[in-house]
């Protein structure tokens, strides 16, 4: 597995709890260079600071382009991309107003396609890349966790996203595979509603998933070391699921 002389850009990396932070551990054990980027660049220059040399932190919002463009061309080459960034709310559909429904379609799928853009085309260049999508179990099955119907619709847009990006990159030697996970004890279910309801649903994941735990970031991490790895280069257009067995199709 080893990605040494590879360099990864990872979006919605500046929570020390998150996802991001996570997979940026995971590529750097794995020999790459990491750059975690976020909205939040002092989050992600903490984080960077705790993996060690291998990893920097750019600041990074990904519904902006001009922004997705200034990161990129401070960061040089891209050879592995995860698009992680990504938000939620809880949400009655009857409740949810436009700005909400946009606000998140542009953070977890517009950013993701922004991103992509903006890298790509050296992807294609140097015939090498891998772009890691995070998605959700709330994709494959209308929300049911933390996430509501702006949530479940964009991570579901994800996966038509990362795999038509799979059919046409291919033939550049690029793959493009997601991530779905289930529940991962993170904090962003505190952020969208509260430490109360992330309780109660470790609570229940842990009744009720077959592996009887919530999962942990470095369940997230590591599989996206493998999808990044050279020995994964025969799999593109996946959806991996990573979810304690809460959902599986
Ligand atoms: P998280 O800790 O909240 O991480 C998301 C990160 O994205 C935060 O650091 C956030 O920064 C950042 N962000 C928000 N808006 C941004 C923007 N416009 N540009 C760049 N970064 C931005 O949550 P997480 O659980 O690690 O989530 C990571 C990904 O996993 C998300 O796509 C999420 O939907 C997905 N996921 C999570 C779970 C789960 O159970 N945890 C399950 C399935 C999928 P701020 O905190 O400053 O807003």
């Amino acid at each position: 597995m080893a990605l040494r002389g590879r360099l990864a850009l990872i979006t919605g990396a500046g929570s020390d709890r998150g996802l991001g932070y996570a997979i940026a551990r995971a590529l750097a054990s794995a020999g790459a260079e990491v750059v975690l980027s976020d909205i939040d660049v002092e989050g992600a220059r903490r984080n960077a600071a705790a993996i060690g040399a291998s990893a920097r932190a750019v600041a990074l919002d990904v519904t902006s382009e001009a922004s997705v463009a200034e990161a990129v061309s401070e960061v040089g080459r891209v050879d592995i991309l995860v698009n992680n960034a990504g938000i939620t709310q809880r949400r009655a559909i009857w409740e949810l107003s436009v700005d909400e429904f946009d606000r998140v379609l542009a953070i977890n799928l517009r950013g993701g396609f922004l991103c992509l853009g903006a890298v790509v085309k050296g992807m294609m260049e140097r015939r090498w890349g891998r772009v890691i999508w995070i998605s959700s179990v709330a994709g494959k099955q209308g929300g049911g966790i933390i996430g509501t119907a702006h949530y479940a619709a964009s991570k579901a847009g994800v996966i038509g996203l990362c795999q038509a990006a799979a059919r046409e990159l291919g033939p550049f030697g690029i793959t493009s595979n997601a991530i779905a996970p289930g529940f991962i004890l993170t904090g962003i279910a505190t952020r969208a509603v509260d430490a109360q309801a992330e309780r109660e649903m470790d609570e229940k994941i842990s009744a009720q998933a077959p592996m009887r735990r919530s999962g942990l970031p470095d369940d997230v991490g590591a599989a996206a070391a493998f999808l990044a790895s050279e020995e994964a280069g025969y799999i593109t257009g996946e959806v991996m699921d990573v979810n304690g067995g809460i959902h599986f199709d």
